[in-house]
């Protein structure tokens, strides 16, 4: 019997629960969608919508707080996937950043199997994420605007982070596995960065300065204009999404 990680119950699955959620098909019913797992070569294309699932979450999770979820988020998403500038609430924000923490743990879920590849998320976020709608505090969720020629992109990106002391040079510990998921549909961009560690929040990374080129979601109680100053084009936007690469690995203290 298949085991929800969000609720802790076996169910009987008879089809999988869509990682894209079918009313972004159903905006766009003449688009290709197309996917390309570049780390783990997993590759799905599609007409009218994009088949990747997961069988992982139960018909009650589906049903409720996932679906729930849905609905709370398209009337905040559909402006920004059309490129109408908005100006996002606290709450309109809390709301973008748990779907888009939904979209990537579903992502995980499907990528474990269908790449595969180890899970990135953990049982009990799952669980916190359906009891509370919440993630881990460290996680940062990033909203820029997109003005290139795709009309879909899903990319991840991991890598191994290593703090260490600028005096000399010494590690401040084991590499921490970075995770990190970009999603592009139309003029929406959003991005997750995860680091399982409290060295993000008191130690600074050496990185190439992207802020101007997206705003953060749901760190500081104010509202935010979205599109940020500055756009993602064709030429950008993959450097945009390997940008936590791309960081050396000895960041200042
Ligand atoms: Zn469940």
């Amino acid at each position: 019997m298949p085991y929800c990680p969000f609720c802790c119950r076996t169910h009987r699955r008879k089809r999988g629960e869509h990682v894209i959620p079918k009313w972004l098909a159903r905006e766009f019913p003449d688009v290709k969608w197309d996917l390309t797992n570049r780390l783990t070569k997993y590759v799905r294309k599609g007409e009218k919508y994009i088949n990747i699932t997961t069988p992982v979450p139960c018909v009650t999770c589906d049903n409720g707080w996932m679906s729930e979820l849905e609905k709370m988020s398209i009337p905040v998403l559909l402006p920004i996937i059309h490129g109408t500038p908005v100006t996002l609430s606290l709450p309109e924000q809390v709301i973008v950043a748990t779907w888009f923490f939904k979209t990537a743990v579903m992502y995980d879920l499907h990528s474990e199997r269908q790449a595969p590849r180890p899970l990135y998320f953990e049982d009990y976020e799952h669980r916190q994420l359906r009891d509370t709608l919440s993630m881990n505090p460290f996680y940062a969720i990033y909203l820029g605007k997109y003005t290139g020629e795709q009309f879909f992109i899903i990319q991840e990106d991991h890598s191994d982070l290593v703090f260490a002391k600028r005096s000399d040079l010494q590690p401040l510990g084991d590499s921490v596995r970075v995770y990190s998921l970009t999603l592009a549909i139309k003029h929406l961009v959003l991005q997750i960065f995860c680091a399982k560690t409290t060295l993000l929040s008191t130690v600074p990374l050496y990185a190439r300065d992207w802020s101007a080129f997206y705003v953060q979601l749901a760190t500081l109680p104010f509202r935010v204009d979205w599109p940020p100053p500055l756009n993602l084009d064709d030429s950008l936007i993959e450097h945009f999404i390997h940008r936590w690469s791309d960081i050396p690995s000895l960041p200042p203290t």
